[in-house]
């Protein structure tokens, strides 16, 4: 048994060279989405909230997953789920739902969605970004246009209009706090896209238990304005659940792309289980956001950084007068998993991503931090 990132592959056969010659040439140009081996290791390098749910929460979850019928198909349309989402996540009235196994497959089906064999399609959002936006157009036959960030990394809007003017994009994506750079965008800014954009506008707030603003709230007001979230950075990225929210037409188009039991019975359980527990994560994103102020304090007051402001569970930082590759190596030794973000040049040159962990994780940071800033 082998996966897709063993690097050694056996001899190609006629077989195998006849198959593989179907694949096209820009998947086979990709590498697989690296996922960093984390074992041994304190793991701050992927915004995971650090906490589990308190022991009685989950004697009783464990009553309730008992209950689930295994043996049958999911709800197709994980209704119950949807409502309690609405809910809790404060969907404005008359607005619809469409859930994906973690956002990364909404992203996806939107693709579908637009894509389309001897169209030119295209698919707009800002660099540096999440970097599932270009994987997917590419894969999917969409030509990505990612505008530059201005150095501070807010939307450079002249580059910004001029783009979307001459490129009329399908879909623009606009992560709401963005990452890698932890940062929401001007507001106005972003209202001007969503005026002047040809088509769909997908605000992602999969950061938003972290920020102080959203733009849930204004999809009454835009019809081509969607909102994307998503409960792994509140504490369950394991389940693999996110929703995209927006007008009723618009949605039930995605939700034709949509595999039908894409949400699986575990995962529809769990997940109204925990948001009827809404107050414990909470409480668990109010402890993340008051460490991260104390975590930036501590790296402020490190020389050799430039430690930039975050509105999400991680924080963005550069590393002065020495090699990020370097200091990143060190910190591992010490035992501390973070994110090289592997950049010669640009925005994110010699920077380094840390999540914010729990105050423990946090302090065996600083000091594998400081080690390495001693060194
Ligand atoms: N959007 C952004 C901006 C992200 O950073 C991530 C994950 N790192 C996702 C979406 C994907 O989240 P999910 O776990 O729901 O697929």
């Amino acid at each position: 048994m082998s996966n897709s990132s063993d690097s050694k592959q056996p001899a190609a056969t006629a077989e195998l060279e006849k198959s593989l010659a179907w694949v096209r040439p820009i998947v086979r140009q990709q590498s697989a989405y690296h996922v960093a081996d984390a074992s041994g290791l304190i793991k701050l390098d992927a915004m995971e909230n650090p906490y589990q749910l308190p022991d009685e929460l989950k004697a009783e979850l464990q009553k309730t997953l008992a209950q689930a019928e295994l043996n049958r198909y999911p709800d197709p349309a994980a209704s119950s789920l949807r409502n309690k989402l609405a809910e809790v996540m404060q969907v404005p009235e008359g607005k619809s739902i469409v859930l994906g196994n973690g956002s990364d497959e909404l992203i996806q089906m939107l693709a579908m969605a637009v894509a389309d064999t001897g169209k030119e399609v295209c698919l707009l959002s800002f660099d540096p970004g999440f970097v599932m936006y270009k994987m997917i157009s590419d894969f999917s036959g969409i030509n990505y246009v990612g505008v530059p960030l201005r150095e501070d990394f807010s939307i450079d809007m002249p580059a910004a209009r001029k783009a979307i003017e001459a490129h009329r994009p399908a879909l623009i994506f606009i992560a709401y706090p963005n990452n890698p750079s932890a940062n929401c965008y001007d507001e106005s800014d972003i209202e001007e896209i969503i005026s002047i954009a040809p088509g769909m506008v997908v605000l992602d707030e999969a950061y938003n238990p972290f920020a102080k603003a959203t733009f849930m709230d204004r999809l009454t007001r835009y019809d081509n304005l969607l909102v994307m979230r998503t409960v792994s950075k509140m504490g369950l990225a394991g389940l693999r659940l996110g929703l995209l929210c927006g007008h009723p037409s618009i949605i039930s188009e995605i939700d034709k792309i949509r595999l039908p039991y894409n949400i699986n019975v575990l995962t529809q359980v769990t997940a109204e289980f925990v948001l009827a527990n809404m107050a414990v994560l909470d409480q668990q994103a109010a402890s993340i956001r008051e460490d991260r102020a104390a975590l930036l304090k501590s790296m402020n007051a490190i020389a050799g950084l430039e430690v930039f402001p975050s509105q999400a569970n991680f924080i963005l930082f550069r590393v002065l007068g020495r090699e990020a590759n370097d200091v990143f190596d060190s910190i591992k030794q010490s035992g501390v998993l973070i994110k090289n973000m592997k950049a010669n040049a640009g925005p994110l040159k010699n920077c380094l991503r840390v999540t914010v962990g729990t105050p423990e994780e946090n302090a065996a940071f600083i000091s594998a931090l400081n080690t390495a800033m001693a060194a």
